[in-house]
């Protein structure tokens, strides 16, 4: 028998979430970050609703999901029996099912839960099979759990927002988290050349993805991907999450042809495979994992130290769960590396940012201040951090500039990156005025990436306009 101690910040959770109840409330959300233990505390809520009589459904929608779970509720000696394909019926109190097994299951059923557990809840809305038996059980209540307690469109989640929950619990932050030492502390850098994706249609609340596997599926990304990995944590256990199969398997291609250990993974592989490969990178006989999606929900791979963002998302669930991956502590590893080539931090801003969570989703008023107002990007190492004096990765000492706001409302704020913008025009312009040579100005070409002939036109227009000055003195 294995005693499980709850870590403090888990103690007060649960007592938060026994005080929502207590007050009244059917259906809680409790939101706690990838890494808090959200099993072991939703295990321990199931294991005191069985010893007190009540028979508890917990629901979760993947394989990996249904076996960590089962495995911490056997830890916490709690019996169970598992609603899933190849496991028969139990009289077990408290059963674990897989969601697309008991929504095909549910006329059969002769059995109902006092507490339903919603796993990965932001999945729980009406139109889904996580709906459907909830709508089903009404007579239940609901503990949700989730990292990001909203919709890949931003809808709550919260019975004004056409949800199932009435009562939200916030449980610590990533920040505290990293600060107590149960994650690690997230460096993220964001190389330049993160492709324009302005023109990508939205479908379902995230870019189109046809259109965002051939905006990054672009060897000279792939190649900034390797570069920038080589550079700052060569060797080092990673993942790098792509946005296609082929994409992933180019990626992996990449590499390898630099001598790294790497293979990708997605769906159409067998089960067995994918767990080697996701077994070699934990032991380190694979440092570079590509996919596709599969592996940024629920795969728990601690030693991974870098997580390689090569899909972009307009999903902050997505993006979480992503860097999500590389926070885990583990003996020897230090801080996490970001590496994200596709501007995410600039769109949702660092993952140990504190965020204000509602049940009403995400609110888009034009007041707010954009994300990437609250950081600042080293332009030597290309570090993402929050504003300073200096660079925290490379010590760079930015110049100082007058009127620098870093608490600042949003009308403000759309002034100052219009003053921005236009600083950095000036200073383009200032660079290329300074570029007195042909010489110089290929350089300046080649730097920015212009087209060949760009300096050459650039010389010539500058030959064109001084002639008729210099004849005139
Ligand atoms: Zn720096």
């Amino acid at each position: 028998m294995t005693a499980i101690v709850l870590r403090d910040y888990q103690s007060l959770t649960l007592a938060d979430t026994r005080t929502a109840f207590a007050n009244g409330a059917r259906a809680v959300l409790l939101v706690a970050p990838t890494g808090s233990g959200k099993t072991v505390m939703f295990s321990c809520v199931a294991s005191g609703a069985m010893a007190r009589g009540g028979r508890v459904l917990i629901l979760t929608h993947r394989q990996e999901l249904i076996r960590q779970t089962s495995q911490t509720l056997s830890a916490f000696d709690v019996p169970h029996g598992l609603i899933a394909p190849g496991h028969p019926p139990t009289a077990d109190a408290v059963q674990v099912a897989s969601v697309q097994t008991i929504v095909r299951r549910l006329a059969g059923l002769d059995w109902r839960p006092t507490l339903i557990v919603v796993d990965e809840s932001h999945h729980a809305t009406r139109t889904t099979g996580h709906g459907r038996v909830l709508t089903h059980f009404a007579e239940a209540r609901v503990l949700g759990v989730t990292a990001t307690p909203q919709r890949l469109d931003g809808q709550g989640l919260g019975r004004a927002a056409g949800g199932f929950f009435d009562a939200l619990v916030l449980g610590p932050t990533v920040a505290a988290l990293v600060d107590a030492g149960y994650l690690s502390r997230p460096v993220v850098y964001a190389p330049p050349g993160a492709p324009d994706l302005s023109d990508l249609r939205t479908i379902g609340g995230d870019f189109a993805r046809d259109e965002l596997a051939e905006a990054m599926d672009r060897p000279v990304i792939t190649g900034s991907a390797v570069t920038h990995y080589a550079r700052l944590c060569p060797g080092q256990p990673a993942i790098a999450f792509c946005a296609s199969v082929a994409h992933a398997e180019h990626v992996a291609g990449a590499f390898r042809a630099a001598g790294y250990q790497a293979a990708s993974i997605d769906g159409t592989l067998d089960d067995a495979t994918r767990a080697r490969r996701i077994a070699d990178l934990g032991t380190g006989a694979l440092q570079v994992l590509t996919s596709c999606e599969i592996i940024s929900e629920g795969t728990d791979i601690p030693i991974v130290a870098a997580a390689l963002l090569l899909r972009p998302t307009q999903s902050l669930g997505l993006y979480l769960q992503q860097v999500g991956r590389a926070l885990r502590p583990f003996p020897g590893k230090g801080h996490a590396t970001i590496l994200d080539h596709v501007g995410n931090c600039h769109r949702h801003g660092l993952p140990d940012d504190d965020r204000v969570w509602t049940l009403e989703g995400r609110k888009r008023r034009k007041t707010d201040p954009a994300p990437d107002l609250a950081i600042k990007q080293c332009p030597v190492c290309y570090t993402v951090h929050r504003p300073a004096r200096a660079c925290p990765s490379c010590g760079f000492v930015y110049p100082v500039q007058p009127r620098v706001l870093e608490q600042v409302d949003g009308e403000l704020a759309q002034v100052q990156r219009a003053a921005e913008r236009e600083a950095a025009r000036e200073a383009a312009k200032q660079a290329q005025r300074d570029a007195k040579t042909l010489e110089d100005l290929r350089r300046l070409g080649a730097a920015r990436g212009y087209r060949p002939g760009w300096a050459e036109r650039v010389h010539a227009a500058r030959q064109g306009s001084q002639a008729p000055r210099r004849a005139s003195r």
